[in-house]
């Protein structure tokens, strides 16, 4: 059977962990995020703009997941990450930063700024510039809306097509929802940006090291995977009920690595109450919350079994595959066996929309995939 190309809505990249150090100016460098680990290796300290936290370190058993996902010599070497996404069979990629997890931590304004400046000239020099399969996503402070407009601005006109932003803003900064972020989806829609949120990035909770909600005990590990889950529909509902999203009618989202089911999902209780709690409805859109969604809003999943009906039986086309590499969840090894059972006795028509076309809709300058394969 020949091999199935696809493009990936959700890849990830590890920069050097002394990236910002190495860049900024002494007296910001030294405010940059440094970990001391107790000598028994339970606890770590991490000093971070002159603020103090421990947190537990992770488990053995974390630390070799860890370990594991950390093995492809791709995740920190754009050349060599070429020959895994040949053998994979995947072509283009929205790729992802690590250090950005940091980001909820800082509360200096010019320190933030001046580290997703960093990040963003080291992903130009590193990343994009070996390959235009690659679709590296621009990274910017969400505790300052000013500062966040222009370095989206910047990053636009360094070629950048698409930003991450976290789940939720900086702790100190308004939520997606308030009118505050109004020119900066004003600047993104102008500057033609993809608005690219990860689930899971919702701010660091220093006391745990995870972000957003951590579950113990019976469950725990398949209810925090679960959990991160939510973090990505809550983005894309504060977007659309707010009606950021109505009256930038050209603005488009990707939630990554969240599953794609949920859209429809998500749509239909919107839409229920946008129409049954009509009079309390603040603002009135122009189009219903669930066409905004549908339409908008384009989702990437792995290996959700439930992902191609999505397109097929509700109505949803902006599926998008995503391998999620290197990581643990994602579908490095076997993104052919994955993609093989996910779209056996599936319409070419589907494959492609799901593999390639949602993809190619939002990065139309990532070339084509070549037809006789590579
Ligand atoms: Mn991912």
């Amino acid at each position: 059977m020949p091999k199935i190309w696809t493009n990936s809505g959700d890849s990830h990249f590890l920069e050097p962990s002394d990236l910002w150090e190495s860049r900024l100016p002494g007296r910001l460098a030294d405010l940059t995020p440094k970990s001391e680990k107790d000598p028994d290796g339970e606890y770590e300290t991490v000093h971070v703009d002159g603020q103090s936290f421990r947190r537990k370190l992770p488990t053995s058993v974390a630390r070799e997941f860890l370990e594991e996902s950390r093995k492809a010599q791709g995740i920190r070497d754009a050349r060599a990450r070429l020959n895994d996404l040949d053998q994979e069979g995947v072509w283009g990629e929205v790729i992802f930063p690590s250090l950005g997890m940091w980001a909820s931590t800082f509360r200096t304004p010019e320190l933030l700024k001046a580290c997703m400046r960093a990040s963003n000239e080291w992903a130009l020099e590193e990343i994009a510039a070996v390959s235009d399969r690659y679709v590296v996503t621009a990274q910017v402070s969400t505790l300052v809306v000013e500062d966040a407009i222009a370095e989206l601005e910047w990053a636009a006109e360094q070629g950048f097509r698409a930003v991450f932003l976290p789940t939720t803003p900086h702790p100190s900064a308004p939520d997606w929802h308030r009118t505050d972020w109004e020119p900066f989806w004003d600047a993104a829609e102008r500057a033609r940006m993809v608005l690219a949120f990860h689930i899971g990035t919702d701010p660091v909770d220093m006391t745990t090291g995870g972000a957003g909600l951590i579950y113990r005990g019976p469950g725990g590990a398949v209810m925090n995977y679960t959990e991160t889950t939510f973090s990505g529909q809550r983005a894309a509902m504060k977007l659309v009920a707010s009606g950021a999203l109505d009256r930038h009618p050209d603005l488009k989202v990707l939630i990554s690595e969240g599953g794609a089911t949920w859209i429809p999902f998500l749509g239909d209780r919107m839409l229920e109450g946008y129409r049954q709690h009509h009079m309390a409805v603040r603002p009135k859109l122009e189009r219903d919350p669930k066409e905004t969604l549908m339409t908008q809003v384009y989702a990437s999943f792995q290996h959700d079994e439930t992902a191609v009906a999505a397109f097929e039986a509700m109505g949803y086309r902006n599926v998008m595959f995503g391998s999620d590499y290197p990581h643990m969840e994602g579908t490095f090894g076997h993104t052919q066996d994955t993609l093989k059972s996910l779209f056996d006795g599936v319409s070419d028509e589907t494959r492609l929309r799901i593999t390639q076309g949602a993809f190619f809709e939002l990065f139309p300058q990532v070339p084509p995939v070549p037809t006789n394969g590579v």
